[in-house]
């Protein structure tokens, strides 16, 4: 058995071991081992960890931007060296498979590459002036102090997508990990400190929704990043109202979907489908709680999907021939359960039962098995519109593409779609008439690079996309306009004539 973790907050450049309660973190493939023991944040230490980043604002904002994203490139360094460890510690910690979890810690450092590279590169733009002798410009400030609160199931890559934009643009942070993953956010911050970042630069404040909406009640915070749930997201949108200068980025929820046309691709179309509800365990954001199939192809589709499933390894996260792992803990397992409940009472056909995995190895941990059924998607029926977050999965049929978009925005959610087809016209169908974020076409509806915005639109996100998109967020546009003549020219003919006013 691993050695047990014990974690602190860091804050203002000190590691700081709270006063108060402290909570564990556990691997969620076998619950009696606990990860870390780690302080539960209080409004004390969230309101010191902001003061400590607005008292190192001013000296970080007036540090060269190329000099702030050359420690972008020591920390790039820093976690080549540690790839493997760190998905180790993640697949140990947040029971995501360890082949998974590599390539999420690759996802990080492809967002620090990319924000070290963005260092060297324009902040702003140089635009034409109607007076010949003025010289117009667009310039990026920073806002000032981000809260940045992060959900379990990408522990590394999202605050990673948060902070990488934040920081290289001269604003300081507040990190919030998930209580869920404080092991992995303890290494992020390991990391920082000996890539070089200043005291204060960057704070980190382990704990749950305490610490969390003290940061958000906090008037020195200017913005607030958000990545979880809707109902959290919700939450912090309301207590961001009474701030009349607040910004608030909130990626949320979703009920992703791959919709498999009539003239599909069938094993394309299967491996599509199987990986973006299974993957993970169905525990992305953008993993699909519906899969939407051309009812012509329903029940060969259906056939060859189960049967794909039921071959799928699930099992301990350290061994890179599982396809999945658990699922995080015990009240996700009971919340998949009550929806797959749900499915029997609102009469789903159920393909294949899953539930929990009681036997053996699984007994240990938080392991389910995949719940697959055949639903239509008629008024009033919650499991094919609600986000479950696991393995939980809808096939509903569609008689054209009309009906395909009709069924997949009849959802609160738009963050995901996939569509698995050969005909071009209806590729261009889907991409103009669906809502989402993120589209794929032949593709699973997961698998995002972080040079491209991601986010989503109505209950998936407020419009601030993260990863490279975060720059417009995190900056505010400036025009400073110079004038290099000895008069005063106005734009639109305007006068300076003051003997004539
Ligand atoms: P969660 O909403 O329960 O928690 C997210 C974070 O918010 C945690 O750090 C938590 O401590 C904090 N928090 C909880 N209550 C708070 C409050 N009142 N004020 C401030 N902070 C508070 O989410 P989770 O269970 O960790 O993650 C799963 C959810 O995240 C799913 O809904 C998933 O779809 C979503 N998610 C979305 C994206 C995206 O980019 N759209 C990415 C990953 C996960």
């Amino acid at each position: 058995m691993s050695s047990t973790l014990q974690g602190k907050h860091r804050i203002a450049g000190r590691w700081v071991a709270s006063a108060a309660k402290s909570f564990e973190s556990h691997n969620p493939a076998r619950w009696d081992e606990i990860v870390g023991v780690f302080p539960l944040g209080t409004v004390e230490d969230a309101n010191n960890a902001v003061a400590a980043a607005r008292a190192a604002y001013p000296a970080w904002r007036r540090t060269s931007r190329i000099r702030r994203a050359e420690l972008f490139d020591n920390l790039a360094q820093l976690v080549k060296r540690d790839t493997d460890s760190l998905a180790q510690l993640m697949a140990r910690e947040c029971g995501k498979v360890v082949t998974e979890c590599r390539a999420e810690v690759v996802e990080g450092l492809h967002m620090i590459q990319y924000v070290f590279g963005t260092g060297r590169m324009p902040m702003g733009d140089v635009l034409a002036s109607e007076v010949a002798e003025k010289d117009a410009f667009m310039r990026r400030k920073p806002w000032g102090v981000a809260a940045v609160i992060t959900p379990w199931n990408f522990p590394f890559a999202v605050p990673l997508w948060m902070l990488g934009p934040s920081l290289n643009e001269g604003n300081t942070a507040v990190f919030k990990p998930s209580e869920d993953t404080p092991a992995i956010a303890q290494r992020m911050m390991e990391l920082f400190e000996e890539a070089g970042f200043p005291p204060g630069v960057v704070n980190l404040v382990h704990g749950d929704h305490v610490a969390g909406e003290a940061l958000v009640k906090n008037p020195d915070v200017n913005i607030v990043l958000f990545t979880g749930s809707y109902d959290v997201g919700h939450r912090i949108q309301q207590l961001s109202a009474d701030f009349y200068d607040r910004i608030v980025a909130c990626e949320m929820g979703s009920k992703s979907a791959v919709i498999v046309c009539e003239d599909a691709r069938l094993d394309l179309a299967v491996t599509a489908g199987v990986v973006s509800a299974f993957k993970t365990s169905g525990q992305r954001c953008v993993s699909a709680g519906r899969i939407l199939v051309a009812e012509k192809i329903m029940d060969k589709y259906a056939e060859q999907f189960v049967a794909t499933v039921k071959r799928l390894k699930i099992g301990d996260p350290l061994d890179a021939s599982h396809f999945t792992g658990p699922v995080i803990h015990q009240g996700a397992v009971e919340k998949v359960e009550q929806y797959n409940e749900l499915a029997r009472k609102e009469k789903a056909d159920i393909l294949l039962a899953g539930g929990r995995m009681n036997g053996g190895a699984h007994g240990k941990g938080c392991f389910l098995s995949p719940f697959v059924y055949r639903q239509e998607a008629k008024p009033g029926i919650r499991t094919v519109r609600e986000e479950v977050f696991g393995p939980h999965l809808a096939l509903i049929p569609f008689e054209n593409n009309e009906d395909a978009v009709r069924i997949y925005n009849d959802v609160e959610y738009g963050l995901s779609m996939a569509v698995i087809t050969e005909d071009y016209r209806a590729m261009r169908w889907f991409r103009d008439e669906c809502e989402y974020g993120m589209g794929y076409v032949n593709l699973p509806c997961i698998g995002a690079e972080v040079h491209l915005p991601f986010g989503g639109v109505k209950k998936s996100g407020n419009g601030h996309p993260s990863a490279a998109g975060l720059i417009e967020t995190v900056t505010h546009k400036t025009a400073w306009t110079v004038n290099h003549a000895t008069e005063i020219k106005m734009a639109q003919g305007l006068t300076t004539d003051i003997a004539k006013v």
